[in-house]
């Protein structure tokens, strides 16, 4: 055996015996070994590249391996590595100067965690103490994470099998005008009623109960939901109403994925707390925050808050931060991802679901797309029933390898493929990955009524 055969069975002999993985059952998974990644690309121990069009978990925002990063993660653990959460530290401090400087209105303030699901628990926390009541309601499509609050707050079906800590949780319907809950006839219609709806579940749960409603901004997980206009301005009317703290969860979308900073800057919305993670260090370390108004930050002003992390605010993780955020700067990611949307995915993607009878709709934004797949465009009957999974999710399974023999790595997820590229994906490389998606979506076509 070779140098590189040696290294990979020794690679996968030890995953097998020690790693226990998330979300699977162990023994029915041969995770790929992976030995390398740049940019757009990682390959493995054969030699085989693949075109990463799921970001990892939708998180290298800035690619793999981007120079100045590592770089800057290299300077920083030669000079300090960690200090406890209490001090103030230079990278620190800097972070969450960038970051605040980037959030709307007056979220000046961040706490930081390790990452998303944290982040969550602890908005939840600010929001219940602010408040003084109980509930926090978030919609059934939904991903807010998978510990205990966050995987009840979660509204997929990620959550069954967490049931025992559904305390104070309620799930309303959120506006999907594709397969709309509504029985809506346009995005317009479908705002609307489900504004009524959301309304409704508030008044009949007791607003005085409510301390939180929690939204990603744009469904990440649950599809690619991309809010109708009008909605989140309409759910930070009904939370200014009722006295309710409005969350926006941005840990996916956050950091220049829909083509812009923030996702809320679509339509000009402010909440009062914002959950971010991922892209704030393109993942390179953990990382991940919330973002406090200032009426919040005032609760906590003179009465001690109650909860922290050992390593909140990591220090090489904050300098990992402050030199994402720097490098999505000077380079103009945002601008960026926000253009391949508009001229090279948007289109792309249109394009594809015209020639093929599997899609059965394309929506996106930025760099940040889905694609619903379909038995038929008539009758919108998903690819494969919810939740599939075994022979029920074969024709998903079968795209998925496909994509993959083509050599682009593919996010799917139940019925649909997620579009999710580096933020800074080139667009040679977006020519590509349309290309072999082209192809592997004739197997998906097989499978159509
Ligand atoms: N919220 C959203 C919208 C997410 O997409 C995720 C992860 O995918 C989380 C929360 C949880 O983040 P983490 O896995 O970092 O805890």
């Amino acid at each position: 055996m070779n140098a590189e055969a040696d290294a990979l069975a020794a690679v996968k002999d030890a995953d097998r015996k020690h790693v226990f993985h998330s979300w699977s059952a162990q023994e029915l998974i041969d995770p790929l070994a992976v030995a390398g990644a740049e940019g757009s690309y990682f390959w493995d121990y054969q030699g085989n590249r693949f075109l990463d069009f799921s970001s990892a978990l939708v998180y290298t925002n800035i690619g793999y391996q981007h120079p100045k990063v590592t770089a800057a993660i290299q300077e920083q653990a030669a000079k300090l590595c960690t200090v406890a959460p209490g001090f103030a530290v230079d990278v620190r401090s800097e972070a969450a100067r960038l970051i605040a400087e980037r959030t709307p209105g007056d979220l000046d303030k961040i706490f930081f965690t390790n990452a998303g699901a944290e982040a969550v628990e602890n908005a939840v926390r600010m929001a219940r103490l602010h408040t003084g009541r109980p509930k926090v309601l978030s919609a059934y499509r939904s991903y807010h994470g998978a510990t205990s609050t966050a995987i009840n707050l979660t509204g997929d079906a990620r959550r069954f099998g967490n049931d025992s800590a559904t305390a104070g949780v309620v799930h309303f319907w959120g506006p999907f005008a594709y397969r709309s809950p509504f029985y809506a006839a346009n995005p317009a219609e479908e705002c609307e009623r489900a504004l009524r709806h959301l309304e409704d579940t508030i008044v009949f749960e007791g607003p005085q109960s409510i301390a939180a409603i929690i939204l990603e901004t744009v469904g990440g997980a649950p599809g690619v939901l991309v809010h109708p206009d009008g909605y989140l301005a309409g759910v930070r009317a009904l939370c200014d109403r009722f006295g309710i703290v409005f969350v926006l969860d941005e840990i996916m979308v956050g950091f220049g994925r829909t083509g812009t900073w923030f996702a809320s800057e679509h339509w000009d919305v402010t909440p009062d707390l914002i959950c971010f993670a991922k892209g704030v260090t393109s993942g390179y370390l953990p990382l991940g925050g919330v973002a406090i108004s200032a009426a919040i930050a005032e609760t906590f002003a003179r009465r001690p808050y109650p909860g922290g992390l050992t390593y909140s605010g990591h220090v090489l993780a904050c300098a990992a931060a402050v030199a994402t955020i720097g490098v999505m700067e000077e380079e103009g990611i945002v601008e960026q991802s926000a253009r391949t949307g508009a001229e090279l995915l948007g289109p792309g993607l249109r394009a594809l679901a015209e020639r093929h009878p599997s899609v059965g709709e394309v929506r996106g934004l930025g760099t940040f797309w889905a694609l619903e797949l379909v038995r038929s465009k008539e009758t919108r009957e998903p690819l494969v029933p919810y939740n599939a999974s075994g022979a029920e999710n074969a024709p998903m399974a079968e795209f998925g390898a496909a994509c993959k023999k083509g050599g682009l790595w593919p996010l799917t997820a139940g019925n649909r493929i997620h579009i999710a590229p580096p933020c800074n994906i080139s667009p040679q490389d977006v020519a590509k990955g349309l290309e072999i998606l082209d192809e592997a979506l004739s197997v998906a076509d097989a499978h159509t009524a």
